[in-house]
């Protein structure tokens, strides 16, 4: 079945567009996130490290012109098909910029939001109950080893829920799974307030997830 791009979640917008590459406001102000990520964080974050891989990405596909055509997703897929002198450069900064895209999209000001009633059956069938999934989530996050991201994903079709750790820029194969939520661990997503403390970073991440967006995603992937 296909669906209208409009219908689709924002991530999967990111995922569709074709060069040259451009960076999206964020959907809700620097300062939106406060306390658990501060502005200062959000806007070096976003307008500095977010933009560069936009810019990197670009200035790699400048010198393909054959590749041009190809979506974000279609380049993060298909990196065999990508010249070798710039493939490391689409892998990390294309990824890069799919996944913050994707990082952006998953928060919400703070509301003591909660996963939607399919969702949160899905995830006490799976995990136990909402805490232990957060506390595996968590686990997960605070013993990746340097930089990277946790995700949690479902099938598609069948749902079944995952924790999915990915180095560096690793991106989900979105055609298999549906991407609900996403952390970012590298440092500079949490250095200037919590240092060295990646643990309450991870923890003040539980404030400001979107579980209404989580859960649209997850009740869209039944679908395929
Ligand atoms: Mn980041």
């Amino acid at each position: 079945m296909s669906v209208p791009s409009s219908q689709l979640p924002p991530t999967a917008e990111v995922a569709q567009q074709t060069y040259p590459f451009a960076l999206a406001d964020l959907p809700y102000a620097y300062d939106a996130l406060e306390p658990h990520i501060d502005q200062k964080t959000l806007q070096i974050h976003h307008r500095g490290h977010h933009a560069t891989y936009v810019k990197k990405l670009n200035e790699a596909l400048a010198k393909a012109p054959q590749m041009q055509g190809f979506t974000l997703a279609q380049l993060l897929t298909r990196l065999d098909e990508v010249p070798a002198e710039i493939r490391t450069a689409v892998k990390n900064n294309g990824g890069g910029h799919l996944n913050h895209d994707f990082f952006w999209n998953c928060l919400a000001p703070p509301t003591n939001q909660s996963p939607g009633e399919e969702l949160a059956q899905a995830i006490n069938a799976q995990f136990g109950s909402f805490d232990g999934f957060r506390k595996q989530f968590s686990a997960v996050a605070e013993q990746h080893f340097a930089s990277g991201w946790v995700a949690l994903a479902c099938e598609r079709g069948s749902r079944k829920l995952e924790i999915v750790d990915l180095k560096d820029h690793e991106v989900l194969d979105e055609n298999s799974r549906a991407g609900l939520l996403i952390i970012d661990i590298w440092e500079h997503a949490y250095y200037v307030k919590y240092q060295n403390r990646r643990p309450e970073f991870i923890q003040a991440f539980w404030n400001i997830v979107d579980w209404e967006h989580a859960s649209e995603i997850f009740s869209q992937a039944a679908n395929r």
